[in-house]
């Protein structure tokens, strides 16, 4: 049995070498490496992919997240909210930039913003939204985005786990998650599901002024050389990476399909086990599988973290600490009590290994010592 890895890049890139080569050569030749014709045309590459009218690209998902509040004009004060189970890169940059995050439980099943919670949480200072598409699956922007209408908020989707993913309203119409809030934003962090071989990350939106605002952000807030209208920043996708990822996105949605895949394994060989709670798929997203998530519930999560990684099979906790309980997001208005689930949550997630490359063989064996052990 080939080793079983938590993410194959080393599997993955074997299969697309020269594609790969290739796209990353044309950048050597041109020695463009910063701003060159590949982040165009990955750019609109992209575009195509997603249906949706802009794509920003920039060094890294948090910047990406960071991007997109400067660029709605969010001010000091102004309240966020967010889940409080995610990455921390999700709440940083709303500290980062002085505004306050205020952050929600979410959904014992999906593990995405709840809806409820989010209603409860509305101030007058409110100004913004950030559903975390978490774990691969959109959160439910339907109600999201009445909620925000109704408020009068923005909608901020970081879309860093969940690109490719479809959502799909109740008239039926579908559309890319990233595409639906007034930004949306992702990551290409080399282990996220359209990752390139550093940092990158990018902003979606259909909003033509919102863009136009972005791209000065993200150069130094300049729109003519040299004249700076607004405090920007420097962030940069590189030519090189834009050429890593224009050869792969062809191959997304095949590594979507591969990742669903071996969730499907995991799922049924799990089905009936009642010390395990796979992962829901809602009917209004796909699933994409950025992680594949399980919920222990007799007690022996970190027993079974252990024991997997003594029989040679790599697993995470993601996430181990809530963010309202994490030293730098603490906030004397939380209350333990506003957060069941993400604290029983922090208890009993596991992730299994996840990516492209999983073969029969490995699934068979993981599924196989996790029973064993769980039984
Ligand atoms: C990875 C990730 C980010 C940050 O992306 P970087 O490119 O590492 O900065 C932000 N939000 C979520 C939910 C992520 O998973």
């Amino acid at each position: 049995m080939k080793k079983i890895q938590m993410v194959d890049l080393q599997g993955q890139y074997q299969q697309i070498k020269e594609t790969v080569n290739t796209s990353i050569q044309e950048v050597l030749n041109s020695s463009s490496y910063i701003n060159g014709p590949l982040v165009h045309e990955f750019q609109a590459d992209l575009e195509k992919y997603l249906d949706v009218k802009h794509v920003i690209p920039c060094a890294n998902g948090t910047d990406a997240l960071q991007i997109a509040m400067m660029g709605l004009g969010l001010e000091q004060g102004d309240e966020v909210i967010t889940a409080d189970f995610t990455f921390a890169a999700t709440v940083e940059v709303i500290g980062l930039l002085k505004l306050t995050p205020v952050l929600v439980d979410v959904e014992p099943d999906t593990f995405n913003i709840d809806i409820n919670a989010l209603k409860k949480a509305i101030t007058p200072k409110t100004k913004a939204i950030v559903p975390v598409h978490l774990f691969g699956q959109c959160a439910n922007l339907e109600a999201v985005l009445e909620i925000a209408k109704e408020h009068n908020l923005f909608v901020i989707e970081d879309n860093a786990q969940a690109i490719g993913a479809d959502y799909t309203f109740k008239d039926g119409t579908k559309k890319k998650a990233g595409t639906i809030g007034n930004v949306g934003t992702t990551s290409f962090f080399p282990s996220k599901n359209l990752g390139c071989y550093g940092d990158g990350g990018a902003i979606f939106t259909n909003d033509d002024e919102l863009a136009h605002i972005l791209r000065g952000i993200v150069n130094h807030g300049m729109y003519t050389r040299y004249y700076h209208d607004v405090v920007g920043v420097n962030s940069r996708l590189d030519s090189i990476q834009a050429g890593v990822l224009k050869a792969k996105l062809p191959f997304l949605d095949t590594y979507c399909d591969a990742r669903r895949t071996a969730a499907k394994y995991y799922s049924n060989a799990f089905a009936e086990n009642t010390n395990i709670i796979t992962p829901k798929i809602s009917d209004f997203s796909t699933h994409v599988f950025h992680q594949y998530t399980l919920q222990i519930t007799n007690g022996k999560r970190d027993e079974l973290h252990k024991h997997l990684l003594e029989k040679g099979i790599p697993n995470a906790i993601y996430y181990p600490v809530a963010l309202h309980a994490q030293k730098a997001y603490k906030d004397i208005r939380y209350k333990e009590s506003d957060f069941p689930v993400t604290n029983e949550l922090i208890k009993t997630v596991i992730s299994l290994p996840m990516h492209t490359e999983l073969d029969t063989e490995q699934l068979e064996f993981i599924t196989k010592t996790i029973l064993n052990f769980v039984n």
